[in-house]
């Protein structure tokens, strides 16, 4: 099957991966590619944030832990590294359904717990560092036989091949006129100090965390929905530090080496289905808000589930 996938972000480029490794031709056409993708800001830890549907996306989760999991011994230029982190929550909750699938979850003992926090529990999942892993991801794409095109697409219906595998994210709003597809802002800071182990709070009002990475540890963060600001805000900073210091109270300020901005795709729901626009065959994967990296593989499988596994000319 003859596949065109519009973006080069984590989603597109994972997609292609899998539809080139299930026997399928498959050509990326994309206006940015990394380092200028969203993809490429992401901070990022494996974690269900900021995406629905639960069911589904815990399920696309748990595969793309997997891969990502096995991926540090197999590829170790793809960036990605297990880390140890602890959620930190203001009210007891039931452990997420995912606490049983993946490494090392246990619910933490009230002296580990900080000020102003109730509940939580430490796990084990894997940080990719975004500065190797969407060029690790790019490679792979063309060693499997893959190719770049770059262009910005008006309409879906006018893509040749058999199939379009639509991953533009924030572009489906104005590409597919779908308004549910919403900026949730972004704003995220480096430091050269190591926190030793993950500290999070990943309730999009007080969203905290501090995500070690190979040379820096990421600081964040912000979800303002419906913001499209990429300049760097001093107040988002001034915020994202004292609530870092809540929970990590040994950061350094003088080790602050620079910070970012990111517009996540968020949506009310991932749209993981086919539609026909006119005689185009077209299969959507936008929407993954604050999870992107997190559902990429169990998400690109689905793509290939639903492309099908014949090969035709
Ligand atoms: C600060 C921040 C922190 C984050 N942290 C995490 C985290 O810890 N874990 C996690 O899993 N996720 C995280 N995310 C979310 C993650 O970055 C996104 O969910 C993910 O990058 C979405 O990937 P995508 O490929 O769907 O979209 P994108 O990366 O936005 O890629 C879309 C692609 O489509 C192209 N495109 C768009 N419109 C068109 C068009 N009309 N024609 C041609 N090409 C088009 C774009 O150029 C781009 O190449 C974070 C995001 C931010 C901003």
């Amino acid at each position: 099957m003859r596949c065109t996938i519009v973006g080069a972000g984590v989603s597109g480029l994972s997609s292609g991966i899998r539809l080139l490794e299930s026997g399928h031709d498959a050509r990326i056409v994309s206006d940015k590619f990394s380092p200028e993708t969203v993809s490429d800001v992401a901070a990022a830890i494996w974690y269900p944030f900021l995406v629905k549907p639960a069911d589904r996306a815990d399920t696309w989760g748990i595969v793309t832990y997997d891969v990502l999991e096995s991926l540090c011994d197999s590829d170790p230029e793809a960036g990605v590294k297990m880390i140890d982190g602890r959620e930190y929550l203001r009210s007891d909750v039931d452990p997420p359904p995912w606490s049983d699938d993946i490494a090392a979850f246990r619910i933490l003992e009230s002296s580990e717990i900080p000020d102003g926090y109730v509940f939580g529990w430490e796990f084990r999942a894997p940080a990719i560092d975004m500065h190797y892993y969407m060029p690790w991801l790019k490679n792979r794409f063309e060693d499997l036989g893959g190719t770049f095109e770059e262009g910005f697409v008006e309409d879906l219906g006018t893509l040749g091949g058999d199939v379009v595998v639509n991953c533009v994210g924030l572009g489906a709003r104005d590409l597919c006129d779908d308004q549910e597809v919403k900026p949730a802002r972004g704003q995220i800071i480096f430091i050269e100090q190591d926190p030793g182990i993950g500290h999070f709070d990943q309730q999009p009002e007080t969203l905290t965390y501090t995500i070690p990475r190979t040379n820096v540890t990421v600081l964040g963060g912000t979800a303002q929905v419906g913001d499209w600001g990429l300049e760097i805000r001093d107040e988002d900073n001034d915020l994202i530090l004292s609530k870092v210091e809540a929970i990590w109270p040994d950061l350094d300020r003088s080790k602050i080496v620079g910070g970012t901005v990111g517009l996540r795709p968020s949506r009310t729901e991932v749209r993981l289905e086919e539609e026909f626009i006119g005689d185009t065959r077209v299969i959507h994967n936008y929407g993954h808000g604050g999870a992107g990296v997190t559902l990429s593989w169990g998400c690109a499988d689905e793509v290939v589930s639903i492309a099908g596994t014949r090969k035709e000319s």
